[in-house]
């Protein structure tokens, strides 16, 4: 299962009517927009956030793969586009993207991402959603359409309406989070497997090898690699779990030759606390270069 988010703005109505996301296949210059694009990637099972002027509104399951189907806005419009039929399930309450810009923000990937910094939603129409912001949403969307109505209507005692849409959006929610989640742990899990040999299954700075202690650590994140990048056993390094965060929050960064920068957050006299010194040096293979550097320049804190 993978997950997109659709900006839908003005045709929300219709395609939610129709059943389905749709977009051109060329624009007016002839070419066509990786927005269109990826739509030719979605498969039956995908899930799919729909954004509609500030807030995610509904949820939906593709119920079939990408293929060209006509136009749903007007019946006499015989116009070809993406088609994609899909389960819609509207939230009884959105989820602003804004107000939970703080959570939200750290996921979203540097390119290709559906919301600009300040929580605008990007033009454009598919975006990809990487699983760790399609886990966050759908733990906002959970607190909001599950846990805080029932809470009021333990409160209030009232209407059956809503828990019977709650019905069908609850299976979604689970799903879809289990979905994710084993996509996590599945790939998180055979890339420790292939990376730690290339360590000597030791912390590469420290050389401790006490296994429940180490991490396998991304140099290009998770949310900005593709699924190749993912399982690419030089993307990464074994770390214990101090030095981990150090260099997963960019407090610690290496170059080509596997030197060490330290960031200026952190002050001299205090690298002997964190396990660290400015001459460290870590035995860095050719294949680690392309991703030291993506770190250094993306995530390292200067
Ligand atoms: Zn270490």
């Amino acid at each position: 299962m993978n997950f997109y988010i659709v900006m839908q703005g003005r045709t929300y109505l219709e395609e939610k009517s129709k059943g389905v996301i749709w977009s051109l296949i060329k624009d007016k210059s002839g070419q066509t927009p990786h927005f269109w694009e990826r739509m030719k990637e979605v498969k039956a099972g995908d899930a799919i956030f729909h954004y509609v002027k500030g807030e995610i509104i509904a949820i939906s399951i593709a119920s079939q793969d990408c293929h060209e189907g006509k136009s749903p806005y007007q019946a006499s419009d015989s116009t070809l586009g993406f088609t994609v039929e899909t389960a819609y399930e509207e939230l009884e309450r959105p989820l602003s993207i804004k107000e939970n810009l703080q959570a939200i923000q750290p996921l979203l990937p540097l390119k290709y991402s559906a919301f600009q910094e300040d929580g605008d939603g990007n033009q454009g129409y598919l975006y990809p959603c990487n699983e760790l912001l399609a886990l966050k949403l759908l733990e906002l969307i959970s607190d909001l359409n599950i846990y805080e109505e029932a809470q009021e209507q333990l409160e209030f005692a009232i209407g059956t309406i809503a828990s019977k849409e709650r019905n069908t959006l609850i299976p979604v929610l689970a799903e879809t989070e289990s979905e994710a989640k084993k996509k996590l742990r599945k790939g998180k899990k055979k890339f420790k497997q292939g990376l730690s040999p290339l360590w000597d299954h030791q912390c590469a700075l420290c050389g401790i090898n006490l296994p429940e202690l180490l991490r396998a650590t991304y140099s290009k994140s998770w949310k900005d690699s593709t699924d190749e990048e993912r399982l690419d056993i030089y993307n990464g390094l074994l770390l214990c779990c101090n030095h981990e965060i150090l260099y997963d929050q960019g407090y610690i960064a290496f170059d080509g030759s596997g030197k060490i920068h330290i960031s200026n957050e952190v002050s001299n006299s205090e690298y002997g606390k964190y396990g660290i010194h400015s001459k460290m040096r870590i035995n860095r293979r050719e294949e680690n270069k392309p991703y030291f550097k993506w770190h250094k320049r993306n995530i390292f804190r200067k």
